[in-house]
Formats: C-alpha cells, structure tokens, sequence
C-alpha cells in the first residue's frame, strides 16, 4: 500500500482532509497542536476497497519549520526522515500562503516525492483572491493542486496526484542558494546519508537535533562555515525565493490580507482586550453554563415572572420547572435541561414497562430489582444526563472552532504567565473540559517536562463529562434542597476547578517543579464560522463514547454492585429492599469514617454513610459511577431518588459540597491514572501524582465542608492560608537567592 504522510503547518487543514480522505472523525480544531500523535487510515476509491490499491494516510502533528522545538514538531521530522513515507503531501493554507510556503522549501530538500496541497481554497475564493497552481508547481517543481479539505473539493485532482508521485523518485533541492549549502551537502552524500541537502542546511542552521543526530558530520559542516550559524541568513534566503514566488502567482491578496487581518483584528480588539477579554470569557462560559443547566432561565422566575400552571401529567416538566405541587410553572427550562427532562422521562417509563412485565410473569421479587435498580437504574443515571453534556459539548465545541479558544488560551497566558502558568499549557488544560485522556496526551507539545508534569497533574481539575455527570445530579440535590440554581451551581463548581488548577500550578512552580517557564508564542487562527459536520463529528464522537462506557465498565460495575448490596457475607439473598446488612454496606461502612471530616462519612450520614464511601471509591473507576452507584442504591433502598436519598440520610448542603469537591479532585478515572502514568516522566512523579490528587482532594473537601457547616471557621481557614501564601512568597525568594548564587559560583 502506498504510505502518505500529511505534514503541513498547525491549522493548515491536515486533520480535515485526513477525514476527508479516510472517513474517520479524527479530533479537529481551530488552534494548534490539536493532533499530537500521529494516526493513519486508509483511503480507498470508490467501489474499490482492494488493500493493495488503497493509500495508507498518516496524520501528523501541525509544525511550523522543521527545526523542532517541541515534541509535535520531533514527531514530524522523523517521520518523514525515517520512516520514509512514499509520498508527502504538503498542506498549505491558501489563506497565509508565504508563511506556509515556507515549510515547503524545507520539505523540497527531503529526498522524498512531495505534492503540494493548497487548502482552504474555498476562504481563498471568497476573498476574491486567485492562486495559479501550476505556476507555483513549475517554480517548486513538484504537483501542486488547489483544495477545500472541509468542502471536499479538489479530492478527485489530488488523489491522482499522489498516486502518480508515488511511482517517481525525486531528489532533494534547496532554493537557498548559498554556496555553502552544496559543499556542506556533499559532506552528507559522502557519508551515504539520506537527504543530503536538507541535512545539510539544518547543520549550517546549526540546528540542535542535527548535532545530536549525526553529531560527526554536523561538526565538520561547523569547521566549514567557521563556527558562525547561518540560520538568518538561510530564513532569509527562503524568504527571497518566496515573496516573487507568491507574488507572481497569485492575484488579489494584498487586499484580501488587509480585509482578513481587519475583521479578525477587528474582532479581537474586543475580545482580547486587557479588561474586557478575561470578562467577556467569564461571562461566555456562564452563559454556556445557563442554557445548559439552568432549570430557570435568564432567571425569569427568581424574577418574579407570573408563569401560571403546567399540566397534571407525564413529561410536564419538558419545556418548564415544575413546583413541589406538581404543576405550577417555576421557570423555563434550558435546552440541556430540556432534553435531559425528555429523556428521564422516556428512560422512566421504559423502566417501569420492564419492571411491570418483570412482576407480572411471577419471576421473583429479586429479578425485578436487578433489571430494574441494578442494570436500568445504573445504565440510565447515566444516559440521563448525556443529554446535558452534549449540549456542554456542543457550545464547547462551536466556541473552539470559531477560533474562541486559542484566545481564550491567549487571555489566560497574558493573566497568569507571571505566575509561571503559560498560555501552551491551558490548550491540553482545556481540553481536560472534554476527557482527560487526549488532553493529557496533548501534553506533547509542552517543552519541558516540569511543565508536563504541572499540567497533567491539574488537567484532571478541569471538569471532564463524566465528571459534569455528578455535577448535574448534585446540582438537582443542592436545587431541591435550598432552592439554588442549578446552571449557577456547575459553572461555579467548574469555575473552582480552573482556580485550583491554577494555584496548584503556581505552587507547583514555586516549590517542587521550579522552573522558568518558556515563552509561549501562538499565531492566532483567524475567526470562522463553525462547522455543522466538524460540530456533529464532535458531539457523534462523545455520545459514542458514553454509551459504550455505560453499557460496559459502568453496567458492569452497578451489577457488581447490586449483587455485593444484596448478599450478606453468609451469602444470603437479601429479599427486601432494606440493603443495610450487605456486604457491600459493611465493606463501605468501614470506610466511611475516613469521609466524616468531608461532611458524608458515619456521623453525618449514619446508616446511609456506606453509599457516599461506595460511590466515591467507584467513582475512581470510572467518573460516571459515582452517578450510578448513587442512583442505582438509592433504588435499591427504596427512595424515589438521589435526593430522596440525601434528605433521608441527613447530609447537609455543605456535606454535598465536600462530597462534590472530593470527588471533583480525587484520583481520576482509571482511564486517565494510566494515562498520566505513561506520560510522566518516571514513577516517582507518578505516585506523587496520586498522593497529590488524593491529598488535595481530601484536603479542600474538608475545608470546604467545615466552612460551609460553620461559617466561623473562616476566622481559621483565613490567617491559615495567608500565611501559606506568605510562606510560599518567602520560601520562593529564599530559592531564587539560593539559584542565583549557584549560578554565580559556577560563572
Ligand atoms: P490541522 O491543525 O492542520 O490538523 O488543522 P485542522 O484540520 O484541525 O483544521 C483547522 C481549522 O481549519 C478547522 O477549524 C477546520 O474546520 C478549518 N478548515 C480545514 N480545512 C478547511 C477548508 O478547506 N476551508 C475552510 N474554510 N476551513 C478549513
Ligand atoms: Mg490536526
């Protein structure tokens, strides 16, 4: 099969034609950095899906040049270096095409056949600017062809290109045309190594992989150019070769970058600016909050606002909250709670269908309450609110492919850089919003590794969906209980988790990963519009996601759970529906004095206290279960719900919030503990992790509790972490006094 690698720079389009090419829902976005490690499909024409005539398509990682600088960018270069695809296909956004071009020159000096791939032709055309495709190809000397990945356009001319590449060889050509080049090339060839010329030009760069790498021939290249580095001198050769190049063959574009440049800018005066960028996120994000979870919107009833009465009857609750009465009207309901209502009420009847033609065979009493608490109650706490999430989802993903969250990544950095927190590390943090599986693995493209290591350790602070999975069900609880709004509820308790994530990473930098964080610079992608498929690919891939996890490791463990509720150590069945003598309330009751300081440990949730313990060790398993368990024991108990549950047991408000916050916190899911430990650098920082997440989580959970039960504690909680801040501020200046000696000493 003919191997084709993509390789462009970020933001070029590689990973939309890569699923234009291979109909996969690869992860696409509008920043950089997105795609981290490389992934392949196969492309097959149509009605031929023979394996020999199919084209293996590699996505790589966006890079900007060749001279790699972070860990994205190793990726690439050895990729097309080593594993010598058979074709490289250079993807290059029409819309900035000098600066794309750029990587180009350094791909032609590959000895590698090489098609150009110019993309987004579709903004190109709408700006009224025109590119000339084999003019570019007879100056390059390779096919170019003109392309719009997202509109599937130009597919059909450039298939048939990469075929024909493939069947040539093609010699690396340098357009720098410093005499240097071919003596130092010759150097290269002499020694039989591949892609002399590229080689060759990176020595003169004096380009630090190059010297690690072929350290020999690097160093006879330096004796040759007298220790001096040609890198200027060679960005500015490439520089020389192109603006002709791109001036010659296209037309219109000084008008159309002038227009671009002033609608984005335009744009981001206002929403970059120093007061009103970090607001307006703010205000974004509390809004997406709103319309996903808000049981009252635009809070047009805590206004006052005369709704009148609902209804008497199923799926009443739909469009409006509905009263303890039954039927008046308390408030709109947000889409998310909407939808979420609508499928509650779809999940219940079905249960109560099962659960009737379950009793009405004669099966025994305990098959109904298997199927019925045990699968249906468990699968669907979680479905439930899969609703909600994908509506979170939704808006996430229109802000980031609108281009939103590259600034809002850029607003942060400008906000906490001087604390040692860099704008770099907010894009895998963000994604941490999503799962924090691909986030963590996004890491990649961070510089160091203190700096991966920080991030890691608080991208699980970044409410994940499954994790927004409790949240919904708590916010329903504290709503129910004291009458407070649940849209308002999640965005503060996310909010919370970006501001400990945050001073986890500011700590971190001053005490234990000390470091000086490296310069964080992002090219801005300009605005678009979001895209309906990118967006439906988005929400497709995470529903999947779900309901593959919840028909499998979540269905799983609420059936082990239901039968550990209804065995007693003898193994005895427990008939009725009272759980409190099974083996798995006393396995739980156990530990359950381990939570009283987090407010739902024995004393405070007495004989219900092994149901919070069970869901929070669950819930280490995977973050949905803390939802099921919940649901699925409070059936089995014989409550009505969660919240029925929580009245009973006797946990106040303020033990929910330390029951949120640890579970918030604590060890993530076993998915992302795997994930975290093969991207860590060495197991000791990995059992540091743990510890950190389950001391923190511990910690704040305690705090939390004990202020919100007795306000006063404040008067502790305060002077307690002032001074640790002051501590902190005076610990950092005693090491930075301590490095700057050192540093002194060894000069
Ligand atoms: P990568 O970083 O090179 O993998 O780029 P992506 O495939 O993630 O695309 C970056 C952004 O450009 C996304 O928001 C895409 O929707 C958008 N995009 C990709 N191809 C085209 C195109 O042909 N036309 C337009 N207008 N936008 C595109
Ligand atoms: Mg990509």
């Amino acid at each position: 099969m003919i191997k084709v690698a993509l390789a462009g720079n970020p933001n070029s389009g590689k990973t939309t034609l890569f699923n234009a090419l291979t109909g996969a829902t690869a992860h696409v976005g509008n920043w950089p950095g997105v795609t981290v490690e490389k992934r392949s499909g196969v492309y097959y024409d149509k009605g031929d899906k023979k394996k020999e005539n199919g084209l293996e398509i590699v996505d790589l990682p966006g890079i900007y040049s060749l001279s790699p600088y972070t860990p994205e960018e190793v990726i690439s270069r050895n990729f097309v270096l080593n594993e010598k695809p058979d074709v490289v296909v250079n993807i290059v956004d029409g819309t900035n095409l000098e600066r794309n071009l750029y990587m180009t020159t350094q791909l032609l000096e590959m000895d590698v056949p090489l098609v150009v791939a110019i993309n987004m032709i579709d903004a190109v055309k709408d700006a009224g600017q025109t590119i000339d495709p084999e003019k570019l190809s007879e100056e390059l000397g390779v096919p170019v062809v003109l392309l719009s990945a997202l509109r599937n356009k130009g597919i059909d001319e450039l298939v048939p290109a990469i075929r024909k590449a493939a069947t040539s060889k093609r010699g690396g050509r340098s357009i720098v045309d410093l005499p240097l080049v071919e003596k130092a090339a010759a150097i290269y060839r002499e020694k039989g190594i591949e892609s002399p010329l590229f080689h060759a030009v990176k020595a003169l760069e004096q380009d630090e992989i190059e010297f690690q790498e072929y350290p020999e021939v690097a160093n006879e290249v330096a004796t040759l150019c007298e220790g001096e580095a040609y890198d200027a001198l060679v960005a500015d050769a490439r520089y020389r070769y192109l603006t002709p190049l791109v001036a010659s063959s296209t037309t219109g574009r000084v008008k159309q970058e002038k227009a671009k440049m002033s609608r984005s800018d335009r744009i981001d005066r206002v929403l970059t600016h120093r007061v009103f960028g970090p607001i307006i996120l703010v205000l974004m994000m509390f809004l997406v909050f709103h319309l996903t979870f808000s049981e009252d919107l635009f809070f047009l009833g805590a206004m006052g606002v005369p709704f009148g009465q609902s209804w008497d009857g199923p799926f009443n609750d739909v469009f409006f909250a509905i009263g303890d009465d039954g039927v008046s009207i308390e408030g709109i309901n947000s889409i998310g709670a909407m939808l979420a209502n609508f499928t509650n009420g779809l999940t219940g009847m079905f249960t109560e269908w099962v659960v009737g033609l379950i009793d009405g065979s004669g099966a025994p009493g305990w098959v109904s309450g298997l199927v019925g608490d045990g699968v249906l109650g468990g699968v669907f706490a979680v479905i439930g609110f899969l609703p909600q999430i994908l509506v979170l989802f939704a808006f996430m993903a229109i802000l980031e492919d609108s281009g939103y969250m590259a600034r809002a990544a850029f607003i942060l950095d400008r906000l906490f850089r001087r604390f040692g927190v860099s704008g770099r590390a907010f894009i895998p943090m963000i994604m941490g919003f999503g799962c924090a599986v691909p986030a963590m693995i996004n890491t990649r493209t961070l510089s160091t590794d203190k700096e991966r290591t920080k991030t890691i350790r608080v991208i699980p602070f970044f409410t994940c969906g499954a994790k927004a999975d409790f949240l919904i069900m708590i916010a329903a609880a504290v709503a129910a209980a004291i009458n407070f709004d649940a849209g308002l509820f999640t965005f503060l308790i996310y909010f919370l988790g970006v501001v400990v994530a945050v001073a986890s990473v500011i700590v971190m930098n001053k005490t234990t990963q000390r470091e000086q964080v490296p310069p964080f610079i992002m090219e801005l992608p300009s605005y678009h519009r979001p895209q309906f498929r990118a967006l439906m690919i988005h929400i497709w891939d995470k529903a999947k996601h779900f309901i593959i996890k919840a028909f499998t490791i979540i269905l799983l463990s609420t059936i082990i759970v239901w039968f550990f509720s209804h065995f007693r150590w003898n193994w005895s069945f427990i008939e009725e529906e009272f759980a409190q003598d099974s083996i798995l309330s006393s396995l739980g009751s156990f530990l359950s004095p381990l939570f009283v300081p987090l407010g739902f440990g024995n004393v405070q949730a007495g004989q219900y206290a092994w149901t919070f313990a069970v869901a929070s060790i669950e819930g280490i398993v995977a973050k949905e279960n803390v939802t099921a368990v919940m649901e699925s024991l409070a059936g089995g108990l014989g409550f009505e719900s969660f919240d029925a549950l929580i009245a009973a047991s006797g946990v106040s408000v303020a033990g929910l919030l330390g029951f949120t916050v640890f579970n918030l916190l604590t060890i993530p899911c076993f998915a992302s503990v795997a994930t975290a430990k093969g991207e860590l650098m060495d197991k000791k920082t990995y059992w540091m992790t743990l510890l950190f997440w389950f001391g923190l989580s511990y910690v704040l959970g305690s705090v939390t509790y004990v202020v919100f039960e007795w306000v006063w504690t404040l008067a502790i909680v305060l002077p307690i972490a002032a001074a640790g801040v002051v501590g902190l501020i005076f610990y950092d200046r005693h090491k930075t006094k301590q490095e700057r000696a050192a540093l002194e000493e060894a000069a």
